[in-house]
């Protein structure tokens, strides 16, 4: 069995669709598990629709419009009129009007809880899955869409639930594993699950890649394919410079690395449960399938001590928190940690002084609970809209002259906070976000040369 994960570009028009099955129909001797993304833009439709209601804007309707339109209009071209068509229709109909019920909720109270919200935005993976697997039928293939709300069982964390591996795996055997050991393909939404009490989850943006994962890794399945639409993972997001070059193979502590300091072709999550039962990954291109994509394995073939990638992540807040008399009296540093863990706030970088101590935070809404509290603590100082910065590769620590060549890259650019993980795989530093791009290919020009 194998996984194959189709992003929002992917199934993006329903001539994407098409190509999509024709993917599955290569792989059908692996047998496949098909997990799909929403249509491309529909998630963050969802999310602006919901922003719209909670301002009492009227451009919350003609989001719902806007869903409708572009899913029957997908469906009209993938699927001739018959009682699939008409499902499909009342499906679209039926989802369009719940959707239209809880931007009306979200305008009277005007409150967008994050529980409310992931219904909201699990609305695009549900109709997708069931417009995908009827598509693939239409195509021939023993196609059936699961409805990823009854098979992936979360806790409650809206916004960015975590999977309850026991309960899924139970779901998993009982209703994936008999279809697909029967030759069915199988077509499950992404990002989203539900609570044990089946109240709706998501784990959070470009959560699809790590419910590819927790599948893949529950079937198990021999390879978790993410297909999307670059050629695997590069040297550089392609984004900002189109002259990065495709990583053949990087290791699964590379690629964890990569995906947490921002390259976004992989959710960062999604590498761990493929660890844990040592599940090969593979990232390849649906619009240039023949390319050979990027592997990632247990062990990666690659000089040591050689960056293998630059990633970055914008929308960054960095907190310092000065304390002159107590900062390394033992037990600051302590009640500094009690603080984040008590408003769940996740720490990025880390860089102590003798008087001081500062972190990053990747979540803006998170720093203003988690600052009041520091205040009891010492001075504390915010600057908002930073970026992280991060040469990935191994054995960097054994290798002298690397910061030199990372400094002198970056020696036009103001760095904030500098950080050299311990893990041995990134040198991380914080520039402003205005900074971030000039910085990046500055470092790519460095190591990887101006090439195209
Ligand atoms: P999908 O909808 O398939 O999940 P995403 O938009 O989530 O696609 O991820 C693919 C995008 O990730 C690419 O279009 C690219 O711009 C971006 N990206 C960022 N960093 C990298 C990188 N290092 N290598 C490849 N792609 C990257
Ligand atoms: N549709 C979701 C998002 O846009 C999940 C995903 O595509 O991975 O974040
Ligand atoms: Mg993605």
């Amino acid at each position: 069995m194998i996984v194959m994960k189709f992003g929002g570009t992917s199934v993006g028009s329903a001539e994407r669709v098409r190509g999509l099955g024709e993917r599955v129909r290569e792989h059908l001797p692996r047998k496949p598990a098909v997990v799909v993304s929403a249509f491309s833009g529909i998630t963050d439709l969802l999310i602006r629709g919901a922003r719209f209601a909670l301002h009492r804007d009227p451009a919350a309707e003609a989001a719902v419009h806007e869903l409708v339109t572009r899913h029957n209009q997908a469906i009209d071209e993938l699927v001739p009129p018959g009682d699939v068509k008409s499902r499909l229709l009342a499906h679209v109909e039926a989802v369009a009007g719940e959707l239209r019920i809880l931007y009306t909720g979200v305008h009277y109270l005007e409150e967008l809880t994050p529980r409310s919200l992931d219904a909201i935005s699990a609305m695009g993976e549900r109709l997708s899955c069931q417009i995908v697997a009827a598509a693939l039928e239409r195509l021939g293939l023993p196609a059936r869409a699961f409805e990823a709300r009854n098979i992936l069982v979360t806790d409650d964390s809206f916004g960015r639930a975590l999977p309850l591996m026991d309960q899924t795996q139970a779901r998993v055997r009982e209703m994936i594993v008999p279809f697909v050991e029967a030759g069915g393909v199988p077509v499950m939404g992404g990002f989203i699950g539900a609570t044990r009490a089946g109240v709706t989850t998501t784990l959070g943006r470009g959560g699809s890649d790590w419910s590819a994962a927790i599948l893949g890794s529950l079937l198990p399945a021999e390879e978790i394919q993410i297909w999307t639409d670059v050629d695997g993972m590069m040297t550089l997001d392609p984004r900002v410079f189109p002259g990065a070059k495709v990583i053949a193979e990087v290791s699964f502590d590379e690629a964890a690395e990569l995906a947490y300091f921002g390259a976004k072709v992989l959710h960062p999550a999604t590498i761990k449960p493929a660890v844990e039962k040592g599940i090969p990954v593979r990232i390849l291109n649906s619009l240039n399938p023949g390319a050979p994509g990027t592997l990632i394995t247990r062990e990666a073939r690659g000089t040591e001590g050689e960056p293998r990638a630059i990633a970055f992540k914008k929308g960054i807040a960095v907190i310092l928190i000065s304390q002159p008399r107590m900062l390394m009296a033992h037990g600051f540093v302590a009640r500094v940690f009690e603080v984040f863990s008590l408003h769940r706030t996740p720490v990025d970088l880390i860089a102590t002084s003798e008087v001081s101590i500062s972190l990053t935070v990747d979540d803006p809404a998170l720093v203003p609970n988690v600052q009041k509290d520091l205040m009891a603590l010492g001075e504390v100082k915010v600057l908002a809209n930073m970026a992280i910065v991060s040469v990935v590769g191994r054995g960097f620590v054994q290798r002298s002259g690397l910061a030199a060549r990372i400094f002198h890259a970056l020696r036009d650019v103001n760095v904030v906070m500098i950080s050299f993980g311990a893990s041995d795989v990134n040198v991380s530093c914080v520039v402003a976000e205005a900074d971030a791009e000039r910085a990046v290919k500055s470092l790519h020009r460095e190591f990887f040369g101006e090439s195209r």
